[in-house]
């Protein structure tokens, strides 16, 4: 039988309630499908700073290493606040291990069932059938990694810079994921960038055209300033497939996109690395789109679909366990569609606990 090896890191806040869950659900689905989990724990974010001083340590660093993949919680709460802003667990945890395994790849799906529309703040009938798009944005270049980045005094008054950087071959990796993502659904890309205004868009747009023209003929390519694209995601979302773009432009849109869709709760994301792992698959970081929820920690009430359609993703991409990823996407729609539906997208539904939902979806599972 094969095993799957993968680092947990639950984190803080909601993070351990929504990775027990999960973590049985993994179990439930290996067995189902012919895998073992091989996976340890190990402290991130805030807890690892009360547990070990800094919020990464090189335990867990050394954990993720010897693993092919990692299922990440989220981290940060009020407790770590006032702590240096360097120091503190989203700085000093999430752009390090991004960093250390150069997660260069966010995919983000933008999904909202049908059945889950007036969670939307977008009228319903804009969005008659849900929403589905994916959001592919480079992670690790761009204007919050490139070099000079300061503040200096010049003429008696404060000067700060950052610096918006990009190289073809960075380009072109992440044009490659946006190819491959689009041939498994839609076979359409909208890049976006700002290349009526900034030198690394104009790059930007003539790399991506060539390597569309080059390596996908067959993917329908088109380009978008981004801020028309931030209108146009508002008004007809689904007029995207996949949407495409870089570090600081999908920062902003891929949370555009997750406000669209309705729950924090419900969306998930995988940030793929530059190595393969062992399996020969992308090394990869999985997680949900939203935080720690520090408003209903210890309630034992959050929504473990992120958590759940995240793991998904890390049987798709890192273990290519494709049959099992769809299984899971599966039970997670049939069981909160077939009305089991947790306190932020009840909608009147009665609201049940984190490890009812997990039940739920355990018990539909295909
Ligand atoms: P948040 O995403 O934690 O919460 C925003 C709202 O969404 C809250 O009302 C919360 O209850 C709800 N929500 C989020 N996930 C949910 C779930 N699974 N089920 C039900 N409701 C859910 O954002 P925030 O309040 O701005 O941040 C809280 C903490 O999380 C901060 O410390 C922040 O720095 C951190 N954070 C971490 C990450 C990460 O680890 N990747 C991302 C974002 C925020």
């Amino acid at each position: 039988m094969k095993t799957i090896k993968f680092a947990v890191l639950p984190g803080d806040g909601i993070g351990p309630e929504v990775m027990a869950v999960t973590l049985k659900v993994l179990k439930a689905v290996g067995e189902r499908y012919d895998f073992s989990l091989d996976f340890e724990e190990a402290d991130i974010g805030g807890i690892a700073i009360d547990n070990h001083g800094t919020a990464f340590p090189d335990s867990t660093h050394a954990l993720c290493q010897a693993a092919d993949a990692i299922l990440f919680g989220s981290v940060g709460g009020p407790k770590w606040e006032s702590l240096p802003p360097v120091e503190q667990p989203e700085r000093a945890a999430l752009l390090p291990i991004r960093k250390a395994f150069s997660l260069y790849a966010n995919i983000r799906p933008g999904l909202l069932y049908a059945e889950l529309s007036e969670a939307s703040p977008l009228k319903n009938n804009r969005i008659p059938s849900g929403i589905d798009l994916v959001c592919i944005r480079e992670l690790t270049g761009g204007i919050y990694f490139g070099q000079p980045k300061s503040t200096y005094e010049e003429d008696g008054e404060s000067v700060a810079i950052d610096t918006m950087v990009y190289k073809t071959s960075e380009i072109e990796r992440i044009a490659k994921v946006a190819i491959d993502t689009a041939r498994a659904r839609g076979n359409k890309v909208c890049s976006v960038d700002k290349a009526n205004v900034l030198e690394t868009s104009v790059l930007w747009r003539k790399v991506v055209s060539k390597y569309f023209a080059e390596h996908a003929p067959d993917v329908e390519l088109s380009h978008m300033y981004v801020d028309n694209a931030a209108m146009q995601l508002a008004r007809d979302p689904n007029q995207f497939d996949v949407l495409f773009t870089e570090n600081m432009f999908g920062d902003i849109l891929s949370d555009e996109m997750g406000v669209i869709c309705g729950s924090l709760g419900m969306l998930a994301s995988a940030s793929l690395g530059a190595t393969v792992n062992r399996l020969d698959l992308p090394f990869g970081l999985y997680e949900p789109s939203g935080g720690t929820a520090p408003d209903i920690a210890g309630l034992g009430v959050a929504n473990p679909c992120a958590q759940i359609l995240s793991a998904a993703l890390m049987l798709r991409y890192s273990f290519g366990e494709n049959e099992a990823a769809s299984a899971i996407e599966t039970a997670v729609r049939t069981a909160v569609t077939g009305g089991s539906r947790t306190g932020d997208i009840a909608f009147g539904k009665p609201a049940i606990s984190t490890e009812a939902m997990g039940e739920a979806i355990l018990k539909v599972l295909p």
